[in-house]
Protein backbone atom coordinates (compact mmCIF):
# COMPACT_ATOMS: atom_id res chain seq x y z
CA UNK A 1 0.00 0.00 0.00
CA UNK A 2 3.06 2.44 0.86
CA UNK A 3 4.38 1.52 -2.44
CA UNK A 4 1.08 2.10 -4.72
CA UNK A 5 0.70 5.28 -2.60
CA UNK A 6 4.07 6.60 -3.62
CA UNK A 7 4.06 5.60 -6.87
CA UNK A 8 1.03 7.34 -7.40
CA UNK A 9 2.36 10.55 -6.13
CA UNK A 10 -0.03 10.15 -2.80
CA UNK A 11 2.29 10.66 -0.37
CA UNK A 12 4.67 13.56 0.49
CA UNK A 13 7.69 12.83 2.33
CA UNK A 14 8.22 16.54 4.65
CA UNK A 15 7.67 17.82 8.31
CA UNK A 16 4.60 19.76 8.51
CA UNK A 17 4.41 22.96 10.57
CA UNK A 18 0.78 23.89 11.50
CA UNK A 19 1.58 27.77 10.92
CA UNK A 20 1.89 26.62 7.20
CA UNK A 21 -1.70 25.37 7.20
CA UNK A 22 -3.93 28.27 5.77
CA UNK A 23 -7.60 27.83 7.69
CA UNK A 24 -11.13 28.34 6.32
CA UNK A 25 -14.30 26.97 7.24
CA UNK A 26 -14.40 25.08 3.68
CA UNK A 27 -10.80 24.81 2.57
CA UNK A 28 -7.59 23.92 3.75
CA UNK A 29 -4.46 24.65 2.07
CA UNK A 30 -1.16 23.68 2.73
CA UNK A 31 2.18 23.97 -0.10
CA UNK A 32 -0.26 26.12 -2.37
CA UNK A 33 -2.82 22.93 -2.70
CA UNK A 34 -6.45 22.20 -0.89
CA UNK A 35 -7.39 19.60 0.88
CA UNK A 36 -10.95 19.15 2.27
CA UNK A 37 -10.12 17.78 5.34
CA UNK A 38 -6.48 16.88 7.36
CA UNK A 39 -5.94 14.12 9.87
CA UNK A 40 -3.32 14.63 12.42
CA UNK A 41 -1.10 11.27 13.01
CA UNK A 42 1.50 12.83 14.84
CA UNK A 43 1.71 10.64 17.64
CA UNK A 44 2.95 11.76 20.60
CA UNK A 45 3.68 15.10 19.58
CA UNK A 46 0.41 16.08 18.99
CA UNK A 47 0.71 16.36 22.93
CA UNK A 48 2.22 19.76 22.39
CA UNK A 49 2.27 20.66 18.84
CA UNK A 50 -0.90 20.41 17.62
CA UNK A 51 -4.86 21.67 17.78
CA UNK A 52 -5.81 18.79 19.62
CA UNK A 53 -3.15 19.23 22.55
CA UNK A 54 -6.43 20.07 25.10
CA UNK A 55 -7.36 15.77 24.87
CA UNK A 56 -5.80 13.81 28.03
CA UNK A 57 -2.48 12.70 26.48
CA UNK A 58 -0.22 10.65 29.33
CA UNK A 59 2.85 10.01 26.82
CA UNK A 60 4.87 6.99 27.67
CA UNK A 61 8.63 6.04 26.79
CA UNK A 62 9.51 2.65 26.05
CA UNK A 63 12.77 1.12 24.98
CA UNK A 64 13.64 -2.66 23.49
CA UNK A 65 16.60 -4.02 22.08
CA UNK A 66 17.50 -6.69 19.40
CA UNK A 67 19.51 -9.42 20.22
CA UNK A 68 20.83 -12.30 18.33
CA UNK A 69 20.83 -16.01 20.54
CA UNK A 70 21.69 -18.46 18.13
CA UNK A 71 20.60 -21.63 20.49
CA UNK A 72 17.51 -20.07 21.22
CA UNK A 73 14.27 -21.67 19.62
CA UNK A 74 12.25 -19.73 17.32
CA UNK A 75 9.26 -21.46 17.82
CA UNK A 76 6.87 -18.76 20.39
CA UNK A 77 6.78 -15.55 21.27
CA UNK A 78 7.17 -15.46 24.88
CA UNK A 79 5.43 -12.48 26.83
CA UNK A 80 5.81 -12.44 30.80
CA UNK A 81 5.39 -9.21 31.49
CA UNK A 82 8.19 -8.63 29.33
CA UNK A 83 8.25 -9.68 25.60
CA UNK A 84 10.75 -12.02 23.37
CA UNK A 85 9.87 -11.97 19.71
CA UNK A 86 12.17 -14.31 17.08
CA UNK A 87 13.08 -12.02 14.05
CA UNK A 88 14.42 -15.24 12.21
CA UNK A 89 17.78 -16.43 11.79
CA UNK A 90 18.93 -16.36 15.42
CA UNK A 91 17.83 -12.82 15.79
CA UNK A 92 14.93 -11.46 18.64
CA UNK A 93 13.50 -8.51 19.53
CA UNK A 94 12.84 -7.76 23.02
CA UNK A 95 11.25 -5.50 25.22
CA UNK A 96 9.56 -3.29 26.80
CA UNK A 97 10.08 -0.59 29.50
CA UNK A 98 7.69 2.09 30.46
CA UNK A 99 8.73 5.52 31.63
CA UNK A 100 6.67 8.54 32.08
CA UNK A 101 9.76 10.89 32.31
CA UNK A 102 12.35 12.10 30.14
CA UNK A 103 9.94 11.70 26.82
CA UNK A 104 12.58 11.76 24.66
CA UNK A 105 13.87 8.78 21.97
CA UNK A 106 16.89 8.60 23.50
CA UNK A 107 18.45 4.97 24.72
CA UNK A 108 18.94 4.72 28.36
CA UNK A 109 21.98 2.20 30.73
CA UNK A 110 19.29 1.88 32.77
CA UNK A 111 16.41 0.48 30.29
CA UNK A 112 18.63 -1.70 29.10
CA UNK A 113 20.08 -3.36 32.59
CA UNK A 114 16.18 -3.80 33.12
CA UNK A 115 15.50 -5.57 29.85
CA UNK A 116 18.73 -7.63 30.00
CA UNK A 117 17.77 -9.01 33.62
CA UNK A 118 14.12 -9.53 32.49
CA UNK A 119 15.73 -11.76 29.67
CA UNK A 120 18.47 -13.58 31.70
CA UNK A 121 15.17 -14.48 33.56
CA UNK A 122 13.33 -16.19 30.78
CA UNK A 123 16.13 -17.55 28.79
CA UNK A 124 19.16 -19.60 29.86
CA UNK A 125 21.43 -19.56 26.07
CA UNK A 126 23.78 -17.29 25.83
CA UNK A 127 22.83 -14.01 24.02
CA UNK A 128 24.36 -10.89 22.07
CA UNK A 129 22.33 -7.63 22.55
CA UNK A 130 23.08 -5.71 19.12
CA UNK A 131 20.96 -2.58 19.28
CA UNK A 132 18.61 -0.51 21.59
CA UNK A 133 15.93 1.67 20.62
CA UNK A 134 13.52 4.46 22.88
CA UNK A 135 10.35 5.57 21.23
CA UNK A 136 7.35 7.34 23.22
CA UNK A 137 3.76 5.64 22.87
CA UNK A 138 1.01 8.01 22.56
CA UNK A 139 -1.13 6.95 25.54
CA UNK A 140 -4.44 8.44 26.31
CA UNK A 141 -5.77 8.96 30.24
CA UNK A 142 -8.35 6.11 29.29
CA UNK A 143 -6.29 4.13 27.43
CA UNK A 144 -8.33 4.02 24.38
CA UNK A 145 -7.38 5.82 21.12
CA UNK A 146 -8.18 8.84 19.51
CA UNK A 147 -10.20 9.09 16.65
CA UNK A 148 -12.58 12.04 15.29
CA UNK A 149 -12.56 15.61 14.49
CA UNK A 150 -11.99 18.78 16.46
CA UNK A 151 -14.77 20.31 17.74
CA UNK A 152 -14.47 23.96 16.08
CA UNK A 153 -12.91 23.42 13.52
CA UNK A 154 -14.87 20.16 12.02
CA UNK A 155 -12.25 20.02 8.89
CA UNK A 156 -9.50 18.86 10.82
CA UNK A 157 -8.76 15.70 12.72
CA UNK A 158 -7.37 13.07 14.24
CA UNK A 159 -6.29 9.30 14.23
CA UNK A 160 -4.18 9.16 17.89
CA UNK A 161 -4.00 7.93 21.35
CA UNK A 162 -3.12 4.03 19.97
CA UNK A 163 -0.55 3.75 23.15
CA UNK A 164 0.90 0.43 23.81
CA UNK A 165 -1.50 -1.11 21.10
CA UNK A 166 -1.21 0.73 17.87
CA UNK A 167 0.47 -2.36 16.26
CA UNK A 168 -2.41 -4.05 17.15
CA UNK A 169 -5.52 -2.30 16.93
CA UNK A 170 -4.50 0.45 14.38
CA UNK A 171 -5.73 -1.02 11.17
CA UNK A 172 -8.89 -1.58 12.67
CA UNK A 173 -9.34 1.89 13.69
CA UNK A 174 -7.64 3.19 10.68
CA UNK A 175 -10.96 1.36 9.01
CA UNK A 176 -13.22 3.19 11.47
CA UNK A 177 -11.81 6.35 10.74
CA UNK A 178 -11.62 6.13 6.80
CA UNK A 179 -15.33 4.91 7.46
CA UNK A 180 -15.59 8.25 9.05
CA UNK A 181 -13.77 10.16 6.59
CA UNK A 182 -15.22 9.01 3.24
CA UNK A 183 -19.09 7.88 4.73
CA UNK A 184 -19.77 9.87 7.44
CA UNK A 185 -19.97 6.70 9.40
CA UNK A 186 -19.67 7.43 13.48
CA UNK A 187 -16.48 5.73 15.33
CA UNK A 188 -17.27 3.33 18.14
CA UNK A 189 -18.30 5.90 21.37
CA UNK A 190 -14.85 4.96 23.33
CA UNK A 191 -12.61 5.77 20.86
CA UNK A 192 -14.19 8.87 19.70
CA UNK A 193 -12.67 12.27 20.78
CA UNK A 194 -15.88 13.71 21.31
CA UNK A 195 -16.24 12.12 24.60
CA UNK A 196 -13.38 14.88 25.90
CA UNK A 197 -15.28 17.76 24.27
CA UNK A 198 -15.61 18.74 28.01
CA UNK A 199 -11.69 19.75 27.75
CA UNK A 200 -12.17 22.04 24.85
CA UNK A 201 -11.91 25.50 25.68
C1 LIG B 1 8.85 0.44 23.08
C2 LIG B 1 7.50 0.27 22.43
C3 LIG B 1 6.92 -0.99 22.37
C4 LIG B 1 5.68 -1.17 21.76
N1 LIG B 1 5.16 -2.43 21.69
C5 LIG B 1 3.96 -2.62 21.10
C6 LIG B 1 3.41 -3.93 20.97
O1 LIG B 1 4.00 -4.91 21.40
N2 LIG B 1 2.20 -4.07 20.38
C7 LIG B 1 1.49 -3.00 19.90
O2 LIG B 1 0.41 -3.17 19.35
N3 LIG B 1 2.00 -1.74 19.99
C8 LIG B 1 3.20 -1.53 20.59
N4 LIG B 1 3.72 -0.25 20.72
C9 LIG B 1 2.85 0.90 20.42
C10 LIG B 1 2.86 1.36 19.01
O3 LIG B 1 4.14 1.37 18.49
C11 LIG B 1 2.24 2.77 18.98
O4 LIG B 1 0.92 2.69 19.44
C12 LIG B 1 2.23 3.29 17.57
O5 LIG B 1 3.55 3.51 17.14
C13 LIG B 1 1.46 4.58 17.46
O6 LIG B 1 1.37 4.86 16.08
P1 LIG B 1 1.14 6.31 15.53
O7 LIG B 1 1.30 6.20 14.06
O8 LIG B 1 -0.14 6.87 16.08
O9 LIG B 1 2.30 7.20 16.17
P2 LIG B 1 3.85 7.12 15.90
O10 LIG B 1 4.29 5.74 15.66
O11 LIG B 1 4.49 7.90 17.02
O12 LIG B 1 4.03 7.90 14.50
C14 LIG B 1 3.85 9.31 14.43
C15 LIG B 1 4.61 9.78 13.20
O13 LIG B 1 4.35 11.15 12.96
C16 LIG B 1 5.54 11.78 12.59
N5 LIG B 1 5.42 13.21 12.90
C17 LIG B 1 5.13 13.78 14.10
N6 LIG B 1 5.11 15.14 13.98
C18 LIG B 1 5.39 15.41 12.66
C19 LIG B 1 5.51 16.62 11.92
N7 LIG B 1 5.33 17.82 12.49
N8 LIG B 1 5.80 16.55 10.60
C20 LIG B 1 5.97 15.33 10.00
N9 LIG B 1 5.87 14.14 10.67
C21 LIG B 1 5.59 14.19 11.98
C22 LIG B 1 6.61 11.08 13.43
O14 LIG B 1 7.87 11.26 12.85
C23 LIG B 1 6.12 9.64 13.36
O15 LIG B 1 6.63 8.99 12.23
C24 LIG B 1 4.97 -0.05 21.27
C25 LIG B 1 5.55 1.22 21.33
C26 LIG B 1 6.81 1.40 21.92
C27 LIG B 1 7.42 2.77 21.97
Amino acid sequence: MNEWLRQNGKVIADSFSLSDLKTDSNFLQWQETNYDKVVFCDGYHAASSNVFSYLPFIPAKGEIIDFTAPDLPETHIINNGHFILPLGKGNFKAGATYSWTDLNTISTESALLELETALQKTISCSYQVTHQKAAVRPTVKDRRPLLGFHPVMKNIGIFNGLGTKGVMQGPYYASQMSNLIVNEKAVDAEVSVKRFESLFQ
